[in-house]
């Protein structure tokens, strides 16, 4: 019998004893799950259990966050501290501070407590349950310092399920040993770097070209039958099917990064279909399918400044002019392929192009790059849309006068007239559920402060669920833009620089990623996508759909904060486990259909 299963069969005093003091103090929160008996999975009742906190009330909540302990120094250990919590927080070493690290801890301490009234809550085990360094404790503190009080008070919370989420692991589960070499895999990727001090990984870098090696060698480890590095220097790895002529299924994601990126935007989904794949090899078992995961070289469009070449190039839509683009340096882009050792012409790239008929579709697994999942207390999430986006430069023209003489009523300012469009903008956004608005001053140019600014450059993207809602939203902005230029007597020049359609993701492939959900015992939850992903791409050539992991931070991205814990990237690995499992009974049942056997 599974530990679940002995606690859905305890008497309740027996299973109130299992669970005790997950929470600090807060043994009421078990007690209200244990009303939901049996759960399916450990995770089902990990997910009951933040139910319960969110159906508390808010003096329960803040009761809840004041039950759990100051993080301590060096001298201040406290005897009254409950035993899970001191063994966590020496296993870090916070017994241990040096003097400079002690002082700096008292006062963040002292002066976060003084800010909102409450201690300071982290999960010092950290993501990879190693346990986070004295740095990284103090960094954080000094982050959350900042933030303001229903921010942290939800992160506290956060942070108090992941506390709990780990003693629950130890007490009933086996730790996640598939999420650690996920993790793991991540990790020692992200040592290749054009900068020292941060992940930066730019289209066919040296540090790019490593990256590539490092994955070959991650492939070739993991048990793939084949792995090359193509024209582009997509990196691809084949598990073959039990059957030779058999489809495949393609996944992936990108290798490339942005400047001073985090370490899991594009990686993730490359490192846990490596490990769906270690884990069919160890147990050499063969699918009635075989898997293909690419490692994408290039999405983020640093270096060359045009997203995602390797998904165009594999959906058929790579377009010949790219070739000539220059990076800062000059050089064109055949060129640098060249240079990599790869072929360079059109034709080698014209020819990664893949036959949909050979396969079953496309599916990516992602780090969400939000909180939705975050805050909604869920591991998984699966993507039913891409968002439809609209992007325009903007160009504001005023009048230039003097700041100090021209009177308020007088001036036609076309930074305040920018501000005013910006906030206009923030408003309309904000009326509609999943619409996003996002200005970026374009060029600021130079003024001094005695001269009233006359022309000012917006960059404008818009996003929606749908393309009626996009549309719907850009028609409410022009007449915005419109009415605040006329009042202001500002000229301007609206050039739409692009315009993308919503994506609808594939509904069988997102049925078998609900049937794998569902299995897993983790709570159904379909969100559209505001990033572009591969996925998007390969829809011009074949059925996609993707699956998103929960980010932690506030789901921060292209950030070094960005994280995910090692736990919700094995609930992906066993996600995609139990999809591959779903898959090949679809398939097994359309075979009877089709009177095959
Ligand atoms: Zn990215």
């Amino acid at each position: 019998m599974s530990p679940i299963e002995v606690l859905n069969r305890a008497s309740l005093s027996q299973a109130l004893k299992t669970l005790a003091g997950l929470y600090e103090h807060s043994d009421w929160i078990i007690q209200r799950a244990l009303a939901y008996r049996p759960f399916v999975s450990v995770a089902a009742l990990q997910h009951t259990l933040q139910k319960v906190v969110q159906q508390a009330s808010q003096d329960e909540q803040l009761a809840l966050i004041r039950a759990h302990p100051a993080l301590i120094g060096k001298i201040k250990i406290d005897t009254s501290i409950a035993p899970d919590s001191q063994n966590e927080q020496s296993l870090i070493g916070l017994d241990r501070c040096s003097p400079a690290e002690y002082r700096s801890l008292d006062e963040l301490n002292d002066a976060y407590n003084k800010k909102f009234g409450w201690p300071f809550i982290l999960a010092v085990k950290g993501p990879r349950t190693k346990g986070l360094t004295r740095l990284q404790i103090i960094d954080a503190l000094t982050r959350r310092l900042t933030s303001p009080s229903q921010t942290e008070f939800h992160e506290c919370l956060l942070q108090i399920h992941r506390i709990a989420q780990l003693r629950l692991q130890e007490r009933l589960d086996e730790p996640s040993i598939r999420g650690q070499r996920v993790w793991d895999d991540c990790e020692t990727l992200a040592q290749h770097s054009e900068a020292p001090d941060q992940l930066t990984v730019t289209f066919l870098s040296p540090a790019h070209r490593a990256c590539a090696r490092h994955i070959v060698s991650l492939f070739e480890a993991a048990g793939f039958d084949s792995t090359t590095i193509d024209a582009l220097g997509n990196v691809v790895g084949r598990y073959a099917p039990k059957q030779q002529d058999a489809p495949y299924l393609l996944t992936g994601s990108h290798y490339d990064t942005v400047k001073n990126a985090g370490k899991y935007d594009g990686r993730l989904g490359i490192a846990v279909p490596i490990e769906v794949v270690r884990g069919l090899a160890q147990s050499g078992k063969r699918l009635p399918f075989g898997i293909e995961v690419i490692a994408f070289a290039a999405e983020e469009g640093v270096r060359f400044g045009t997203t995602f070449f390797g998904s165009s190039a594999l959906a058929g839509c790579f377009q010949a002019q790219w070739l000539a683009l220059r990076d800062s340096q000059g050089v064109a882009l055949q060129d640098a392929l060249k240079a990599a050792g790869l072929p360079g012409s059109l034709a080698s790239v014209q020819a990664l192009a893949r036959d949909p008929k050979r396969y079953l579709g496309f599916v990516q697994i992602a780090i969400e790059q939000g909180a939705v999942l975050s805050h909604n207390g869920l591991a998984l999430g699966i993507v039913n849309t891409f968002n439809a986006s609209m992007r325009y430069q903007l160009r504001l023209i005023g009048q230039a006068s003097h700041a100090w003489t021209t009177p308020m009523r007088e001036r036609r300012d076309t930074v305040c007239a920018a501000a005013e469009i910006t906030l206009a903008l923030e408003a309309l956004a904000s009326q509609t559920a999943h619409c996003l608005a996002s200005v970026v001053p374009y060029s600021a140019l130079d003024y001094n402060l005695n001269t009233v600014p006359d022309v000012s450059q917006l960059s404008i993207d818009l996003r929606a669920p749908n393309n009626a809602k996009r549309d719907e939203l850009t028609a409410q902005f022009k007449q915005a833009l419109g009415q605040i230029c006329q009042r202001r007597g500002i000229a301007y020049s609206l050039c739409e620089v692009s315009q993308t359609s919503a994506v609808s993701c594939d509904q069988t492939l997102q049925r078998l990623w609900a049937t794998a959900l569902t299995a897993l015992g983790l709570p159904l939850w379909h969100l559209p996508s505001g990033a572009d992903h591969e996925a998007m791409n390969m829809h011009k050539c074949m059925p996609q759909a993707m699956l998103f992991v929960r980010g932690e931070s506030q789901g921060i991205s292209h950030n070094p904060l960005e994280s995910t814990t090692c736990e919700d990237m094995a609930m992906a690995v066993a996600a995609f486990d139990k999809f591959c499992d779903e898959l090949a009974l679809s398939l097994a049942s359309m075979e009877i259909v089709h009177g095959k056997t």
